[in-house]
C-alpha cells in the first residue's frame, strides 16, 4: 500500500467520507484547530501524519503520526512482458504503480486496448459534476495558508512543493484558477467558472502522479513561471488578452498524459503513437491532442465562433510544440536572428507569436534558474524518472538510453550538461530580450547552480 505525499488532510475529530477512502484509499490527518492561526508551513508539515487503508475492507494498513508523510520513490518497474525489445510491449497504465498485475480477465484486457490514454480511461461525467459538500471541508481546512501563497504568486522564489502540500495535491486547479481570475481572463472571455474548474480538474487528473517529474506539479511549476514571465514588462505591454490565455492553458496542459519515458523508448517499443506521429514530436503532438480534447469536453470555449476556437486550438499546438528539445536550435536560432537585426516588433502577431513559443520553452526548462532549494529537488526528481526509464531497458535487454544509467550517470554529471547545453543557450537570449530584474536574477541562479553541480567536493559521486 502506498502512501501518497499529496493526501487530502481532515480534522482528526471528524470521520473520514467515504469519498476520500474511495478516491485515495488514503487520507492523512491534521489539526485544523490550529491551523486558523495561521502556522509556519514548517510546522504545519510536522503536524501532519498519515493512515492509509485498504480500498477493498478499509483497514488501517499505515499509521504515522505527527510527522511528515513521503512518498515512497518509484520502485521496480512493472510489467513488462517479452523481449527481445523490438517486441517489448509496456504496460503504459501501470507503468510506475507498485500494485500488483492487471488480471489478466478477457474484460479487462480488452478495455484496456481500448484505451488512447497513457492511463486510466477519464470518467469526464464524474469530474464535470459538482464537487459534493463534504469536499468543500477538505478544501477549507488550508484556505488560510493557501491564500497567503497565492498573495505572492508572482514571486520566483514561490515554493510550489509547500503549494502543493497546502492544496491537499490540488495545486494546478488552485493556481491555475487564480491566475485566471488574476489576468481577467475568466471575465474577458465570460468562461464559465464551472466548465472552467471542470477542466483544470481534468487536467490535473489526465497527469501521471506516479511519474517523479513530470505529473501535474511540474505543470504547476510551468505555469507559475509563465504567470511571472507575462508580467515582465515586455510582455505584459504588448501580448493580447488571447495570447494571455494561450499562454497559461498551454503552460498546464503541456505534458498531459505523459507517460515518463522519453520519444527514444516510445518508438523503440513500437508504441502506437510513435506510429501515428511519425517518430516526430511523438509526445508534444500527443499532448496537445490531449489538451484540445479536453478542452472540447469540458466545453469551456463552446460559446466561442468556431474559428476562434479552431485558431486557438491550432496556436495552442504550436505552442506545446515549441516544448520538444529536440527542436530547441530551431527556435533559438530564428529568436536569436531577430535580436541581431534588432527588427522583433511586437505589434507583429507572427513575431509575438514567437515571442510567446520562446516564453513557453523558458517557463518549461526553468528549473535550474530557481533558487538551489527549489532547483536540486527538480534535479532529483528528472533524474529519478531517467533511471528508472533506463532500469526498465536494462531489464528487457535493451540499449540503456543515454542520461538514463544510474551505474554511470549522476544527477550532477546531468544537470551540468543540461545547463550548459540546453539551458544557457536558451537563457542568454531571453536576458538579452527581456532584459529586466528578474532574467539577471535567472542567469544568476543558473550559474550558481551550475557551480555547485560541478563542484567536485559537493558531488562525489559525479563521474569523471
Ligand atoms: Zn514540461
Amino acid at each position: 500500500m502506498e502512501v501518497c505525499s499529496q493526501l487530502p488532510v481532515l480534522p482528526l475529530d471528524r470521520p473520514v467520507p467515504q469519498h476520500v477512502l474511495r478516491r485515495r484509499g488514503a487520507i492523512s490527518l491534521g489539526t485544523s484547530s490550529a491551523l486558523f492561526g495561521g502556522p509556519s508551513p514548517r510546522q504545519l508539515c510536522k503536524r501532519r501524519g498519515g493512515v492509509s487503508y485498504n480500498s477493498a475492507d478499509q483497514a488501517v494498513l499505515y499509521l504515522h503520526l505527527l510527522g511528515d508523510v513521503k512518498q515512497r520513490g518509484p520502485g521496480p518497474s512493472e510489467p513488462v512482458r517479452g523481449a527481445p525489445h523490438s517486441q517489448v510491449k509496456v504496460d503504459y497504465q501501470r507503468f510506475h504503480c507498485h500494485q500488483g498485475p492487471v488480471r489478466p480477465g478477457a474484460r479487462g484486457l480488452k478495455s484496456h486496448r481500448r484505451r488512447l490514454s497513457f492511463q486510466r480511461g477519464l470518467k469526464s461525467r464524474h469530474l464535470l459534476q459538482r464537487p459534493s459538500g463534504p469536499q468543500h471541508l477538505l478544501d477549507q481546512v488550508y484556505n488560510c495558508q493557501v491564500k497567503c501563497m497565492l498573495d505572492k504568486v508572482d514571486s520566483w522564489d514561490f515554493d510550489i512543493f509547500m503549494f502543493d502540500r497546502a492544496t491537499n495535491g490540488n495545486g494546478l486547479v488552485t493556481l491555475t484558477f487564480h491566475l485566471f481570475l488574476q489576468l481577467g481572463l475568466t471575465r474577458l472571455f465570460r468562461l464559465d467558472p464551472i466548465k472552467l474548474r471542470s477542466f483544470l480538474v481534468m487536467v490535473q487528473a489526465d497527469y501521471h502522479q506516479r511519474n517523479p517529474y513530470h505529473n501535474s506539479l511540474h505543470a504547476t511549476d510551468v505555469t507559475q513561471a509563465m504567470y511571472c514571465f507575462l508580467r515582465q514588462p515586455k510582455l505584459a505591454t504588448t501580448l493580447s488578452s488571447c495570447d494571455m490565455l494561450l499562454a497559461l492553458v498551454a503552460a498546464v496542459t503541456h505534458d498531459l498524459d505523459h507517460p515518463g519515458v522519453n520519444q527514444g523508448f516510445l518508438v523503440r517499443t513500437g508504441h502506437h503513437l510513435a506510429a501515428l506521429y511519425k517518430n516526430s514530436s511523438v509526445l508534444e503532438s500527443h499532448h496537445w491532442r490531449c489538451a484540445v480534447s479536453l478542452l472540447r469536453e469540458s466545453g469551456l470555449l463552446d460559446h466561442l465562433p468556431i474559428t476562434d476556437r479552431l485558431n486557438l486550438e491550432e496556436r495552442l499546438g504550436s505552442l506545446i510544440l515549441a516544448t520538444d528539445i529536440s527542436q530547441q536550435n530551431r527556435y533559438l536560432a530564428r529568436f536569436r536572428e531577430h535580436l541581431d537585426r534588432e527588427d522583433l516588433s511586437m505589434a507583429d502577431p507572427s513575431h509575438r507569436h514567437l515571442v510567446l513559443q520562446i516564453t513557453m520553452k523558458c517557463a518549461d526548462i526553468c528549473n535550474p534558474c530557481r533558487v538551489w532549494r527549489l532547483s536540486s529537488q527538480w534535479s532529483s526528481r528528472v533524474t529519478a524518472e531517467f533511471f528508472h526509464q533506463g532500469d526498465v531497458e536494462k531489464k528487457h535487454g535493451m540499449a540503456v538510453s543515454p542520461l538514463c544509467d544510474r551505474l554511470s550517470d549522476s544527477t550532477a554529471h546531468i544537470q551540468a550538461g543540461f545547463i550548459r547545453h540546453v539551458v544557457e543557450p536558451l537563457f542568454r537570449e531571453w536576458c538579452r530580450f527581456s532584459c529586466t530584474s528578474l532574467s539577471h536574477r535567472m542567469l544568476a541562479h543558473l550559474q550558481t547552480n551550475l557551480d555547485r553541480w560541478t563542484d567536485p567536493s559537493q558531488h562525489p559521486e559525479t563521474p569523471p
